[in-house]
């Protein structure tokens, strides 16, 4: 068995079967079984059912929030709104998939003007979804939701740290679906993720961190199995002279220290201009400083990030830094307190590393120029932010990001008809939104004949004087200045 602990007391959460290799396969040959059973319900026959997995989810919002407490220890009220944003997402993919990708005509244009052009999007088969614990219930059900809508069967893969949390996706959505095994879930360390890659199934989402997902890559690379990548980020918050410096501040903690800075778009970087910097830092430090441990920030789920955190610390203050808030004595296991870094060099690893805790580096730049080229200057691009008024959408836009929030921090997640989705090493490929969907159907295109070619070329019947006409027809239509 897999045995998952709460990272706070240490008492046993969940208690769930460990697959093997064997397992795992005979999971994706009964997703084989079981998918076309549920793409032959059409898009209202599985929307009618998502909707009603949707609303015994928010039924049993408590429920699923309680096993997401137990299993990562984060605040019950941050457990309620990870869940409401997931049952969004599972409620806009239902009701959006006939919309995003049921069959539709093409225009015809001069040349072929005889065949009329079919676009339909089919489902891959089998999807598998592999997910991380910092978010057990949003990071897997976005792919979920949007694969599901789109006709597929779907094994999950959840992390070993928040198996019950999969579990239970699994087995409510059995209660509204339970002729076929079309949601399974498979349990255990990465051995069994890398089950999942090799299994046959027809495409995988993963959502974890950079080094993992190049390993998902190259097995998947194996059997040219597709892949959408969700993987790590250092995102930043620009803070320019016309922001609200209360507004920001409020978003700056809350973008850091959310869910104890265990969020892949979390704020761990503030790049703010000179002339609003110190009453930002001053903001920052008075909100930041109401955080308690234990009420307001939960312990780190995964035991052994506490070392990393630490090390960003260490570092950063051998190197110069100094903390406003916090520091080296905020790191007591199994929590780490708010921590303000100032002064850090932007070559140190709390600038350049995912730290994944309560820390926030703030850092002073001359104007927004300089505060896009080093928000810009990691390998990373998942979101960002900005604070401003005139010029905050064009700084979003100079963002190398897949997605930044203006006036707010990380917005775009609970949105659900927008895409969401890296560059760089944060992976690529989207989940979420229209784009989401599309990630789960393969794109069909199909012509049909409906009259006799007037200028037959692709065939070798034409004739020479067919060709001509061709020429000239090309010429009048697109050789003109
Ligand atoms: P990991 O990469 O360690 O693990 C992610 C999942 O992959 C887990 O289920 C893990 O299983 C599994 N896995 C491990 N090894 C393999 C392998 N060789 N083949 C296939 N699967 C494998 O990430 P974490 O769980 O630690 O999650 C934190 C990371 O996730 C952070 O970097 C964070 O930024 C990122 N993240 C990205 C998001 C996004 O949307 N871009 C959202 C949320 C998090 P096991 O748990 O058993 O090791």
């Amino acid at each position: 068995m897999l045995v998952s602990t709460n990272p706070g007391t240490g008492d046993e959460a969940g208690r769930v079967p460990v697959a093997d290799e064997s397992t795992v396969a005979e999971a994706v040959r009964r997703a084989l079984d079981a998918w076309p059973w549920w793409a032959s319900l059409g898009f209202d026959g599985r929307r009618h059912r998502l909707l009603r997995w949707r609303t015994l989810l928010a039924e049993r919002v408590e429920e699923l929030a309680a096993w997401t407490t137990a299993e990562t220890g984060k605040p019950e009220a941050e457990a309620l709104v990870e869940a409401a944003a997931g049952i969004e997402h599972l409620d806009w993919a239902a009701r959006n998939a006939r919309r995003v990708l049921g069959p539709r005509r093409t225009r015809s244009r001069l040349l072929l003007i005889e065949h009329a052009g079919h676009l339909e999007y089919q489902p891959y088969g089998v999807v598998g979804v592999i997910g991380p614990w910092n978010y057990p219930i949003l990071t897997p059900l976005g792919p979920i939701a949007a694969a599901l809508s789109a006709g597929n069967a779907v094994v999950l893969k959840p992390s070993e740290y928040t198996p019950a949390v999969g579990q239970w996706l699994v087995d409510t959505f059995a209660e509204v679906v339970p002729e076929r095994p079309v949601l399974q879930a498979v349990h255990g360390l990465g051995d069994v993720g890398a089950a999942l890659c090799r299994s046959g199934v027809g495409k995988v989402a993963f959502t974890g961190s950079t080094a993992t997902a190049k390993k998902v890559m190259a097995a998947c690379a194996e059997t040219l199995t597709p892949v959408v990548i969700e993987a790590g980020g250092k995102d930043a918050l620009v803070v320019d002279a016309d922001a609200d410096i209360d507004a920001a501040a409020e978003a700056a903690v809350w973008g850091s220290m959310t869910n104890a800075g265990q969020t892949c778009i979390g704020i761990e970087r503030v790049y703010a201009v000179a002339p609003v910097y110190d009453r930002f830092v001053e903001a920052v430090v008075t909100k930041a400083g109401r955080l308690r441990l234990g009420e307001d920030i939960g312990p780190i789920t995964m035991p052994g990030q506490v070392d990393v955190i630490r090390r960003h610390i260490d570092d950063a203050l051998a190197r110069g830094a100094r903390a406003v808030l916090g520091g080296a004595e905020a790191v007591r296991p199994p929590g780490v307190a708010p921590t303000i870094l100032l002064d850090v060099p932007e070559d140190s690893a709390a600038v350049r590393e995912e730290t994944f805790g309560p820390t926030l580096t703030i850092t002073r730049v001359a104007d927004a120029d300089e505060a896009v080229a080093r928000a810009n200057a990691t390998p990373y691009g998942l979101g960002g932010a900005v604070f401003g008024k005139a010029g905050a959408v064009r700084i979003a836009r100079r963002m190398h990001a897949g997605m930044v929030a203006v006036n707010s921090t990380l917005t775009f997640v609970g949105m659900a008809a927008l895409p969401f989705g890296g560059v760089g090493d944060s992976g690529f490929g989207r989940i979420h939104g229209a784009d989401g969907l599309r990630e789960f159907a393969r794109a069909k295109a199909i012509t049909v004949r409906r009259a006799p070619s007037l200028l037959p070329t692709m065939t070798f019947e034409r004739t020479p004087a067919q060709i001509a006409r061709l020429v000239k027809t090309i010429r009048f239509r697109y050789g003109r200045r």
